[in-house]
């Protein structure tokens, strides 16, 4: 489906819980946060029945993520379920994770139909992936992104947020890992939301960083089909780096996606706070819900403008 600026929609994110196991410092609050309600959560099979209408609009690709998807109960049941668009026009089925869970969950979440995973990964040294995350453990990340490539969940993508003072320094570790191994190295520009709000201005490094410590990189040609990052590759390596500068260089005109929160928000932009609730709307009008939200999408985010209203609430609680 187009939108009012004639941008084609097709990528659909669903968050499927705010809660997570691990407690990254942009992202969430040490203690947590006082949980949506069951009640408040929609049901999987709601979920399933907002896709369905979603794939019938004109959505190819749905990525589930969370909080951390893999901490939903009945979660690669739903996969199985959103596999089975397929059927009736979806064309990519993806997952971002943090990791934790994967080993046990991999093998199970490829059998169901899953395409791929994205895999947040914010530092190769043990010390400084705890203090980032508050609670992870590497080799356990590490063993999950092998259990991935292992069921064929790929290529596997790993999402690096960049923090200034606090992981650029890896950035040439980081590049390194494509040099033998077949996976996707991305770079992910910090965002002015939720918990990074205040701190991003301190800590925000743009990807041109990227390119200034790697020079040799090689860029790719550019693709087709709402593709975000701007991809490139070591000399000789076997997997590929790619950039995400939503604040850099944003890429709003191409923007092609629409989100569905945990608790039923239909965003259809990450930085304004315009959402449409499903619970205006019920089980009997979610092509209305739908539309309307990809009708209203803005032209672009007005971040670091006068205007600009941050976001409150945090990722964990949209969905990344
Ligand atoms: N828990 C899963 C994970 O960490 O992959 C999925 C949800 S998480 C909110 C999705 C992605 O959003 C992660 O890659 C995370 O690093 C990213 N993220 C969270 N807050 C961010 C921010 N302020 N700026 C940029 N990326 C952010
Ligand atoms: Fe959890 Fe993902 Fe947020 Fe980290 S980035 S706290 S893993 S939801």
């Amino acid at each position: 489906m187009l939108d009012k600026y004639n941008r084609v929609i097709n990528y659909f994110r669903v968050s499927v819980t705010d809660r997570c196991n691990l407690r990254c410092r942009y992202c969430m609050p040490e203690e947590g946060k006082p949980k949506l309600e069951h009640r408040d959560i929609l049901k999987l099979e709601t979920i399933e029945k907002i896709a369905r209408v979603a794939v019938g609009l004109g959505i190819e690709k749905i990525r589930v993520t969370g909080g951390e998807p893999l901490v939903r109960k009945g979660v690669v049941g739903l996969i199985r379920n959103l596999a089975a668009l397929k059927k009736e026009g979806l064309r990519e089925l993806t997952m971002t994770t943090n990791g934790t869970l994967l080993s046990a969950y991999a093998e199970d979440l490829r059998r169901a139909g899953l395409d791929r995973v994205n895999i947040s990964l914010d530092s190769l040294r043990e010390e400084n992936f705890r203090a980032i995350t508050r609670r992870g453990s590497l080799p356990r990340l590490m063993e999950g992104v092998r259990a991935a490539r292992e069921a064929g969940l790929s290529p596997v993508k790993i999402n690096v947020v960049l923090i200034g003072g606090v992981n650029d320094d890896e950035i040439e570790d980081f590049v390194g890992l494509t040099t033998h191994q077949g996976i996707e190295v991305r770079f992910i520009e910090l965002m002015p939301l939720g918990e990074a709000s205040d701190w991003e201005a301190n800590h925000f490094i743009s990807n041109s960083e990227v390119l200034r410590r790697v020079p040799r990189l090689i860029p790719l040609p550019a693709q087709s089909g709402g593709m975000v990052a701007r991809m490139y590759k070591l000399p000789g390596g076997r997997g590929s780096v790619g950039l995400i500068s939503p604040l850099s260089s944003h890429f709003c005109a191409e923007c092609n996606r629409i989100r569905l929160t945990p608790d039923g928000k239909l965003k259809s932009c990450l930085h304004s706070a315009e959402e449409l609730d499903f619970r205006d709307y019920g089980e009997e009008r979610v092509e209305e819900f739908l539309r309307g939200g990809i009708l209203n999408k803005p032209l672009r985010h007005l971040i670091r403008e006068e205007n600009f209203v941050p976001v409150t609430r945090k990722m964990h609680e949209i969905g990344g």
